[in-house]
């Protein structure tokens, strides 16, 4: 944004600015539950965002929009694949119980026979726009960045509980208001809004209950009884009621699965009277959703009957970082696409990715990372922000893994380094001020098919998260990043 606006702001233009833009976010919904009282929706705060859109290349957003659909039908196929999953995981499974317990379900459900063959995918690639240089250095030297340098790297593709298309949606339009209250109205065009992401995940729920088939049948959004981001998944309903007002969601907890949830002799699941379509999860990727075995026997009753998982076990272990390291080695994306420009184009945005499994080339990636651990990102089996390990710690962390079989839940990933922009990052409760920030680009996309047809290809939509430079994880839940919008230059 330096370019058309002079930064920092004056102080009183600030205040007033910071202001308008909190009753702003309060007024249009863009709020969460607060950490001292998850579960309540009396006392609400704003979402942490940024005051400002920050800056993306145009060209660069638009080679991710563009890509998404392969990416979409990528994914699909991996997660139909039993042999391909297999083969990626077989060692993971040994040493990761979490991954172990959902390659069991996924193993049992298939050798029974799936009760439901539409599966729908509602997921969001997220990349970083690399520039080559780490921050620290980008920081000291105040190097700029040439914009045509910078490279498109996808950081992974989130196939399970993919948040935030709610907020984002609305979140542009906040974005714009701030530009106009700056008078810069000739630059609000440069946010763009096309397509909101939760209208095309709603879209993708849509086409998945249409296809399910049963008037008066339900959407059930399977939540966390204490989530902080529950109106994320309410502006998503809302965007599904714009579409269809007959579609009904209902909100329930595992627990109540367990409690009150039963499958019909013909696999139909039922819940309080309702026969669910869908079933939509916006928990169960952390080991900490699942309280005792019998959590787990709840996950496995969702997959044996017919409703439409989003995702669904296959799905879930599709968007592995095992699997999308196995993705980024040589002829591995051939095996799933067919158009050698979609491969080109999907591969061009691959970080380098190694295995750390027992053996010469496991050994060759420990020992590239104990003598460069700044240059690399150690990831388990895990989603949801706050799992990766980075620097010295990756050091500690393979020392004490080094000839065990542990180190094969891990994967090693080729650290990006995102050019900085500056922004003014408004967390609840603390002092606004400018940082220096690193951005990360999630594109939504939904899919609706069949091992073998597609019926629904569909994307759009963006959310951009950012957080200071400096802090290595991402995450708006967590408390690391703010929303954002592109604005495109
Ligand atoms: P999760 O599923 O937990 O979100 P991610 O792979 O997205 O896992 O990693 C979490 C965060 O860590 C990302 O949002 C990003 O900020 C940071 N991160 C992940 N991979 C890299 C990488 N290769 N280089 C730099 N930062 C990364
Ligand atoms: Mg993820
Ligand atoms: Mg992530």
């Amino acid at each position: 944004m330096d370019d058309c606006i002079k930064l920092p702001l004056d102080e009183e233009q600030l205040e007033d600015l910071v202001l308008q833009a909190k009753d702003y976010l309060l007024s249009h919904g863009l709020v969460l539950r607060t950490v001292e009282k998850p579960d309540s929706n009396s006392v609400v705060t704003h979402a942490p965002v940024t005051l400002l859109p920050s800056p993306v290349p145009k060209a660069l957003y638009e080679y991710a929009q563009g890509i998404q659909n392969n990416v979409n039908l990528l994914m699909h196929r991996i997660a139909v694949n039993h042999d391909f999953l297999w083969k990626c995981l077989e060692k993971v499974i040994q040493v990761d119980d979490f991954t172990r317990h959902l390659w069991e379900i996924y193993d049992t459900v298939t050798k029974e026979g799936v009760a439901q063959p539409y599966s729908l995918g509602l997921n969001r690639a997220d990349y970083m726009l690399d520039c080559g240089i780490p921050v620290s250095q980008l920081a000291q030297s105040k190097v700029t960045v040439d914009s045509r340098s910078m490279k498109l790297r996808m950081v992974e593709v989130n196939l399970m509980s993919a948040s935030f298309g709610g907020l984002s949606q609305r979140l542009k339009y906040f974005h714009k208001f701030i530009l106009e209250r700056l008078h810069m109205n000739d630059k609000v065009g440069q946010i763009p809004t096309e397509a909101g992401a939760a209208d095309v995940l709603a879209k993708g729920i849509l086409t998945a209950w249409e296809y399910y088939g049963k008037s008066g049948s339900v959407v059930l959004f399977l939540i966390l009884d204490q989530e902080r981001n529950i109106y994320d998944q309410r502006h998503l309903e809302y965007s599904l009621y714009q579409l269809n007002p007959k579609v009904k969601v209902i909100c329930k907890t595992l627990k109540d699965v367990t409690e009150r949830g039963r499958l019909t002799d013909d696999a139909r699941l039922v819940i309080d009277g309702d026969e669910v379509a869908i079933v939509y999860q916006r928990c169960l990727y952390a080991p900490t959703h699942y309280s005792s075995e019998e959590d787990w026997q709840t996950r496995l009753l969702l997959e044996r009957s017919k409703a439409i998982k989003c995702p669904s076990a296959g799905y879930h272990l599709a968007g592995t970082k095992k699997v999308q390291q196995v993705l980024a080695k040589p002829g591995v994306l051939e095996q799933f696409l067919t158009d050698p420009e979609a491969i080109q184009s999907i591969r061009n945005t691959f970080a380098g990715q190694y295995s750390l499994d027992l053996g010469k080339e496991g050994d060759e990636a420990v020992t590239m990372a104990l003598n460069n651990p700044q240059t690399y990102v150690l990831k388990p089996q895990r989603e949801g922000g706050g799992n990766n390990i980075y620097g010295d710690d990756i050091r500690v962390k393979l020392s004490e893994m080094e000839k065990s079989l542990e180190r094969t839940a891990y994967i090693l990933m080729d650290r990006i380094h995102p050019y900085l922009v500056q922004n003014y990052l408004i967390f609840s409760g603390k002092p606004v001020e400018l940082y220096n920030c690193v951005s990360e680009l999630g594109i939504y996309g939904a899919f609706v098919g069949t091992p073998d047809d597609v019926i629904l290809n569909f994307s759009g939509g963006c959310c951009l998260r950012t957080k200071a430079a400096g802090t290595n994880e991402g995450g708006v839940a967590t408390g690391y990043s703010c929303l954002d919008s592109p604005f495109l230059i």
